[in-house]
Parts: structure tokens; C-alpha cells; sequence
């Protein structure tokens, strides 16, 4: 996708602190933070929305969780993070390619806003 601002970080067209860059995933700090740690874990592949997925991406949604995983382990965030799917206007979905929060480094609340 030409337009979508997540496809060019991927690709490198705009800059971005990315802290994990493989064949199938990226990951990189928020540009506007809501915790001490706040990443965008995100398939390199256009999916716009979770409604996108299915069985094919089975094993891509899993490497997402995984790399998640190994991020709060790398980030310390022992005492737990929270992982985030925004989807649709209602899930507060700003960027309309796929993307996992992974925030933590302070208590988390609930209900979320
Ligand atoms: P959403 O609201 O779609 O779940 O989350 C989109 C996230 O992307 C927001 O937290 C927003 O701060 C982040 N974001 C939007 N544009 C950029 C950007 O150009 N660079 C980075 N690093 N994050 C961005
Ligand atoms: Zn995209």
C-alpha cells in the first residue's frame, strides 16, 4: 500500500527506532508514547485489519505474540505489559495496517478509555 504510513516504515522510507527488523515483522517505539515502554509490533505485509486475517496469517499473528514476548523480556518489563489490538473506529484504530501495542513500564488500568 502506497499510502499507508506502516508500510513505509517497513520499508524504510520514513525513519522510525526500530528494534526488530526481519523477513516477516518490524517492531518500533511509539512516536507518541503512553507508557515508559510503548512499541508497534507490525507484519511487513499490508493487512489493514484484524477482519484481513485468516487461517494463512495464523502463523504471522503467532510471531507477533512471540516477538511481543521477547521485547518485554529485552525491555524488562518483568512485573508484565499490556498487548494491544486497536481494531475498527470503535477499537480507536488510527493506522489501517495490523499493528500489536506492547506497552508497559508502569500499572496499567481497567477498563481501558
Ligand atoms: P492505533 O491508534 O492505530 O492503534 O495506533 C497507532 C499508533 O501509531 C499510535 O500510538 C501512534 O502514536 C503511532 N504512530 C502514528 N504515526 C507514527 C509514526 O510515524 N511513527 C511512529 N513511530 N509511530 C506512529
Ligand atoms: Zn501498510
Amino acid at each position: 500500500m502506497s499510502d499507508c504510513i506502516f508500510c513505509k516504515i517497513a520499508a524504510g522510507e520514513i525513519p522510525a527506532e526500530k528494534i526488530l527488523d526481519n523477513e516477516k515483522l518490524c517492531a518500533f517505539r511509539d512516536i507518541n508514547p503512553q507508557a515508559p515502554v510503548h512499541i508497534l509490533i507490525i507484519p511487513k505485509q499490508h493487512i489493514a485489519r484484524v477482519e484481513q486475517l485468516t487461517e494463512k496469517e495464523l502463523s504471522l499473528t503467532g510471531e507477533m505474540i512471540l516477538a511481543a514476548k521477547k521485547l518485554a523480556e529485552s525491555e524488562n518489563l518483568s512485573e508484565g505489559y499490556r498487548l494491544v489490538f486497536n481494531n475498527g473506529p470503535h477499537g480507536g484504530q488510527e493506522v489501517e495496517h495490523l499493528h500489536l501495542h506492547l506497552l508497559g513500564g508502569r500499572q496499567m488500568k481497567w477498563p481501558p478509555g
